[in-house]
């Protein structure tokens, strides 16, 4: 029988940055596969180049050598109008802090990616009140993000984020800037999330606790993932 194609496949990737006459070598031949339904903890200290590994995932960055397979499509030759493509349909960003837009409400914030995909009005509305609702959001769609506690904040731009029903989320830190309880609520709503919608995650945490709630634990180790068991 054929295994499916895992959602994001980072092949060989090696990125290094240069710092004057010195070089950084940051990832050094990572490898790291996740299939549809599967949640990953990136854990490491500051600096082991999570944030990096992530950008390369998300095809904001391109590695010096190796491949990242989106859905089985290699995407190094790929045109930048075809990566911008793939990162608006595919894939689903949470960064530590939310950037929502401040004078919009909740419902428009999740609306909003999906106006700019062509989905109409009433479309994108549906959906987003969909989503905020089920990120127990349904008494806040009204309000504007400075209306909203962090970590309702949060799980606004979650909702954001998976908003054009991408297969791949990444984050970075998404519960980073929160007190643990709170960060325990969101990190469950996207957990239950991504194993409801069957998405593929990396989510890049210093929380052992909240990696301890994924299917898997990574980390970064000389440039190289590391499974941890
Ligand atoms: P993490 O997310 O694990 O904290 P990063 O991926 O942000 O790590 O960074 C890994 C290393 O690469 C750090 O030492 C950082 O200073 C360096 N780095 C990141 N981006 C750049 C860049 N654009 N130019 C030079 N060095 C960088």
């Amino acid at each position: 029988m054929n295994e499916p194609n895992p959602a994001i496949f980072l092949h060989a990737v090696e990125r290094r940055y240069r710092q004057g006459e010195a070089t950084l070598d940051i990832l050094t031949g990572a490898e790291l596969a996740v299939w549809a339904g599967q949640s990953v903890a990136l854990i490491g200290p500051s600096g082991a180049g999570k944030s990096t590994l992530l950008h390369i995932a998300g095809l904001l960055e391109h590695p010096e050598a190796g491949e990242v397979y989106v859905e089985g499509t290699p995407t190094s030759r790929l045109s930048d109008g075809e990566r911008t493509r793939i990162r608006r349909t595919e894939i689903g960003f949470v960064y530590q802090f939310h950037h929502l837009l401040p004078e919009f409400t909740a419902l428009e914030n999740v609306m909003l990616p999906q106006l700019i995909r062509g989905l109409s009005r009433k479309e994108a509305r549906v959906r987003a009140a969909e989503l905020l609702g089920y990120l127990g959001l349904k008494e806040r769609v009204q309000h504007r993000p400075s209306e909203l506690s962090g970590g309702e904040q949060q799980r606004v731009a979650i909702a954001r984020a998976v908003a054009n029903a991408p297969r791949i989320l990444l984050a970075d830190e998404p519960t980073g800037n929160l007190d643990p309880k709170t960060s325990g609520h969101v990190f469950g709503a996207l957990t239950q999330l991504v194993q409801a919608s069957g998405l593929a995650a990396i989510i890049a945490t210093h929380n052992m606790e909240l990696a301890a709630r994924m299917d898997r634990r990574v980390t970064l180790q000389d440039g190289r993932v590391v499974e941890l068991t």
